[in-house]
């Protein structure tokens, strides 16, 4: 400032000077005040052009000029530079945390004060419909019509969550979505959603689950227990002592297979996968299945003197991988488990056809088909579910527990293999296991 004083000073002098030489005092009263003139309007003209530019604000035309206004100028260029690339960082950070809720596995939407859509991530507007960039700002009242939501949205209470029917959700494929608001900054909310359906799906299997043990449980006991107050109270002959004895180890031996097939379960569940340097000879499973078939076909069939027509496929070198522990093997059960079936459900005389057969590319297949009752369409997809026969009075005849289709599955999973069903009503079953090329061994080969 001392400097521009000083020109300032200098310039009026060397105006009244320059006056002083051409017409003397008057002279330099006039060169001093021309010169202030000229100073003041130059002055004007740089403050101007400064003026301008600061209005523009384009970093790239910051105007070249020396003295105060140029010092002024440059200053005014550094503070908007940092101050852009605040702004750039800002941006870029806002970006990155857009990116993180937008790569959320839940729905996320983020509501102003007014309850309008401000931001929502991908998953969220698939779950509700939304349009992530043209409903930017419309109200969530309007575009999530649904009952629950409006009386949750306007109780305030967003202490807990609100699980709503999704919007493409059907009785055959259900859609749950929690939806959960939590308030923030200025009067904000933040809606967070999760898509519940499995959650959901796993607790009422479990209920079921526990509602369906109870009941197998219960059946036998009930019986039991109506035998033992029968024996304590009536006199009975030997006889009548003999059946209802039999009777009541029967239901016990029900409970038993209930039980056992509950632990099996949960073993196959809990127990590691299968080594896979385990190899079983097919032929070994194949003689344990027939001896098993055919023993059980005498037992049902014996009252009737009509057998089984029964075939099973003659030698086979392949082995399979899988673990032979136990007695008898996982593999072992799960396959003569089919046979066991086919031998119940087929009326004596009827037939049933074990086969092994190579695929082209590798593959091989265990199929048990029988000429028995058959099972409906509709109910062929739940036969692996525990629990579900499609005739109860049957199964339990035969001394069924619903469990046996369930655990073969569990098997087969563990052993990369897959249960195929078949069925005309009337007519008859196929129930086939396809275990894959990559779990077969010729033999001589190393494992
Ligand atoms: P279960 O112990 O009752 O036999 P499974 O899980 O082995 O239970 O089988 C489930 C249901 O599938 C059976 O109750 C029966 O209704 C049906 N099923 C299984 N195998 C056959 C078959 N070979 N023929 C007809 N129905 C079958």
């Amino acid at each position: 400032m001392l400097w521009r004083i000083s020109f300032f000073l200098l310039w009026q002098l060397a105006g009244a000077g320059l006056g002083w030489w051409q017409g003397g005092v008057w002279g330099a009263v006039l060169g001093a005040a021309v010169a202030v003139w000229v100073w003041f309007v130059w002055d004007l003209v740089k403050g101007a052009r400064v003026l301008r530019w600061l209005r523009t604000g384009e970093l790239a035309d910051t105007p070249e000029m020396g003295g105060v206004w140029g010092e002024a100028a440059d200053r005014a260029r550094r503070l908007l530079r940092n101050q852009q690339a605040e702004v750039r960082s800002s941006e870029s950070r806002l970006q990155e945390i857009l990116a993180a809720l937008q790569a959320s596995p839940n729905g996320v939407v983020l509501l102003d004060a007014q309850g309008r859509i401000e931001w929502c991530n991908q998953i969220a507007a698939t779950q509700f419909g939304f349009d992530a960039e043209r409903d930017v700002l419309q109200s969530i009242g309007n575009l999530l019509r649904n009952p629950e939501f409006t009386a949750y949205f306007s109780a305030r209470d967003f202490s807990t969550d609100v699980v709503l029917e999704g919007r493409l959700s059907t009785p055959s494929r259900p859609e749950r979505i929690s939806v959960h608001l939590h308030p923030y900054g200025d009067g904000r909310t933040l809606l967070l959603s999760r898509d519940v359906t499995a959650l959901e799906q796993a607790d009422a299997m479990r209920r079921d689950f526990v509602a369906n043990v109870s009941h197998e449980i219960r059946t036998p006991l009930t019986v039991l227990t109506g035998f033992v107050e029968t024996l304590q109270t009536l006199a009975l002959n030997a006889d009548e002592r003999a059946r209802y004895l039999g009777m009541m180890a029967q239901q016990a031996v029900r409970m038993q297979s209930v039980v056992q097939g509950l632990l099996t379960l949960s073993r196959l569940e809990g127990s590691p996968l299968p080594g896979m340097t385990e190899w079983t000879p097919v032929q070994s499973l194949l003689e344990r299945c027939e001896e098993e078939g055919r023993a059980l076909s005498v037992l049902l069939t014996q009252a009737q003197q009509r057998p089984h027509v029964m075939q099973f496929p003659s030698s086979e070198m392949l082995r399979l991988q899988g673990d032979i522990a136990g007695a008898p093997s996982e593999l072992q059960s799960a396959l003569s488990n089919l046979i066991s079936n086919a031998v119940r459900y087929t009326p004596a005389g009827g037939s049933i056809i074990v086969e092994w057969t190579r695929q082209g590319d590798g593959s091989a297949v265990f199929s048990v088909r029988d000429s028995g009752p058959g099972i409906a369409p509709e109910h062929i997809p739940r036969l692996t579910e525990r629990f579900y026969r499609v005739d109860r009075s049957r199964s339990r005849e035969t001394g069924g527990t619903g469990l046996g289709l369930a655990i073969v599955k569990h098997v087969l999973q563990r052993h990369g293999a897959t249960l195929g069903i078949t069925s005309t009503l009337g007519k008859g079953s196929v129930f086939s296991v396809t275990f894959p090329a990559s779990r077969l061994r010729a033999p001589g080969l190393p494992a």
